[in-house]
């Protein structure tokens, strides 16, 4: 994806206190363990190993991290017929089942704020190559009901 490298410019990491927002111990080990790293040489292990971590990361490591997780997702798009498990954590974060948490919904709406528009269209890239592969809409059921969410949260962005 050009578009990843045009509209992600190469910028230094959140410190390591910035890369998690709340204090446990998985988010600090996720803070320890990414915060050598820049979006630039974040390693292959890294991505796969922490594909399920998108989420506990602040907006800014958020931000900060995204060109890598869709630059590994496009090289590693399927695994046998379904998605790879990158790909679809990245859906599962962009497009986030409404859930009733008591301020859940207003996190989800933060975890986007550190993006620009041309950012939130390469976002749209990444669900339109996810469409584009057959049988991989299927995989996430109502596809039309994810592409709908992620627009919603991304119009309501950073909104509290
Ligand atoms: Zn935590």
């Amino acid at each position: 994806m050009r578009l990843v490298d045009e509209v992600f410019p190469v910028e230094r990491p959140p410190t390591r206190e910035l890369i998690t927002s709340h204090r446990c111990e998985e988010c600090d080990d996720i803070a320890r363990t990414f915060a050598p790293y820049s979006a630039a040489d974040l390693p292959a292990e890294v991505i796969a190993a922490h594909y399920g971590s998108l989420c506990l990361l602040s907006a800014s490591a958020l931000a900060h991290y995204m060109p890598a997780y869709l630059r590994y997702a496009v090289s590693h798009f399927t695994d046998d017929e379904d998605p790879s498990s990158v790909v679809e954590f990245l859906v599962y974060q962009l497009c986030p089942e409404p859930l009733s948490h008591d301020g859940y919904e207003e996190h989800l709406r933060g975890t986007l704020e550190g993006f620009s528009e041309r950012q939130g269209e390469a976002l749209e890239a990444f669900l339109d190559l996810v469409q584009a592969e057959p049988g991989l809409p299927e995989f996430f059921g109502d596809w039309e009901s994810h592409r709908a969410r992620f627009r919603e949260l991304w119009r309501t962005r950073g909104r509290a």
